[in-house]
């Protein structure tokens, strides 16, 4: 039984490369930070249906001491980090801490890595953010990069030491760029599910506007079931690489407000409000991938629509407010 071991697995894509990784077969092993919440930290995996079948290891990205212990009781075949301050607009309320976790917190797991486990292969959580201020219309893994965030700017040079690590020490890492995924597990601060959650408030009478930002901005949304099926595709190829992870549509905030809205019979123009202190220092304008090299190396497709992706969203959010239990 192939051993995994998950940074970030109790955040959204964490939750479903579990489920993915048992469904497979392997004995998964996930890095969990303490909390005086602790109750709740579990909240994605229980709703996933594998809290009882993952081990949960304390530790914390930013304690090197920690990922070498857990890498020497575990022995892991394979290491997915996905752990990091991962929300652009607080990184720059916290550049510091997202320096020390979304940048520095790899080159902790790659060093703890080279100490305890050299030959397990490694999976970094790269992001599509790192080409910010978009260098082509479609952006590939010949694009040259523009992180416009202190967050784009971390990821970035996690991405480039992840390449460093595997051109130095031949060890097997790869690095995915992944564009905007998202699902009923999504963060609440993030735009799909801030507006799929405002969604189902207001269809159940709790409230009757939503406040958001920027609706001119562009993303490239897939849902993260399909792409922790592109990561664990990267590490069973013979040597680590790096991927562009997309769907190749992008779409508006007003288009993705359209769809969720109109899933509930709603017009989004009655409701939708925008602020000017949402609007973020620096923009993201748009981002477009051109994922044809994962479809050809890896056989990997995206399987949901922005369409189907909105409407699962919109229903789980009116289940949880129906069922009292928001989250
Ligand atoms: P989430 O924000 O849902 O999860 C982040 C995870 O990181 C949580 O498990 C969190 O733990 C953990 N974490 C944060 N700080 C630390 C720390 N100091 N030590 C240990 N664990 C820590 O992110 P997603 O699941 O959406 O994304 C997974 C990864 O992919 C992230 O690195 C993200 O930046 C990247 N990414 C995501 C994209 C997306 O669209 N979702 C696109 C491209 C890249 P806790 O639960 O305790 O807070
Ligand atoms: P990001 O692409 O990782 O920054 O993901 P987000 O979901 O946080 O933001 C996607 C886009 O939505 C960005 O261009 C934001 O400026 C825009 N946006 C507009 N209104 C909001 C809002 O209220 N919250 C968030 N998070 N983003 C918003």
């Amino acid at each position: 039984m192939p051993t995994a071991f998950i940074t970030g697995i109790t955040g959204q894509d964490g939750a479903y490369l579990s489920r993915l990784l048992l469904g497979k077969g392997y004995r998964v092993v996930g890095l969990l930070r303490r909390s005086a919440s602790s109750d709740v930290v579990g909240e994605r995996l229980r709703w996933i249906g594998v809290l009882d079948r993952v081990e949960l290891m304390d530790g914390n990205l930013t304690d090197l001491s920690s990922l070498i212990r857990i890498l020497q009781a575990c022995q892991p075949d394979e290491v997915y980090n996905l752990a990091a301050q991962s929300f652009v607009a607080a990184s720059w309320q916290q550049p510091l801490l997202t320096g020390n976790v979304t940048g520095l917190g790899c080159v902790n797991m790659l060093e703890a890595m080279r100490i305890a486990a050299p030959h397990a292969r490694f999976y970094q959580a790269s992001s599509s953010e790192m080409f910010g201020k978009i260098q082509a219309a479609r952006q590939n893994e010949e694009t040259p990069f523009y992180p416009r965030s202190p967050y784009g700017a971390a990821k970035l040079y996690a991405h480039w030491m992840t390449v460093n690590y595997r051109e130095s020490f031949g060890m097997h890492t790869s690095s995915g760029i992944l564009f905007n995924h998202e699902s009923p597990l999504r963060g609440i601060e993030f735009v799909t599910r801030k507006i799929t959650d405002g969604v189902a408030r207001i269809k159940l009478d709790l409230a009757r506007e939503l406040s958001l930002g920027n609706l001119d901005a562009k993303r490239d949304w897939g849902h993260a079931a399909d792409y922790v099926e592109a990561m664990w595709r990267m590490l069973q190829q013979n040597a680590g690489d790096d991927y562009v992870v997309g769907t190749g549509r992008t779409a508006t905030i007003h288009e993705f407000c359209k769809l969720a809205f109109g899933h509930v019979g709603l017009n989004y123009e009655e409701h939708v409000v925008t602020r000017q202190d949402l609007l973020r220092p620096a923009e993201v304008d748009i981002l477009h991938a051109d994922p044809t090299k994962a479809r050809e190396r890896l056989g990997w497709t995206p399987t949901v629509s922005l369409e189907d992706l909105a409407a699962e969203m919109v229903e789980a959010d009116l289940a949880r407010y129906r069922a009292g239990t928001r989250g």
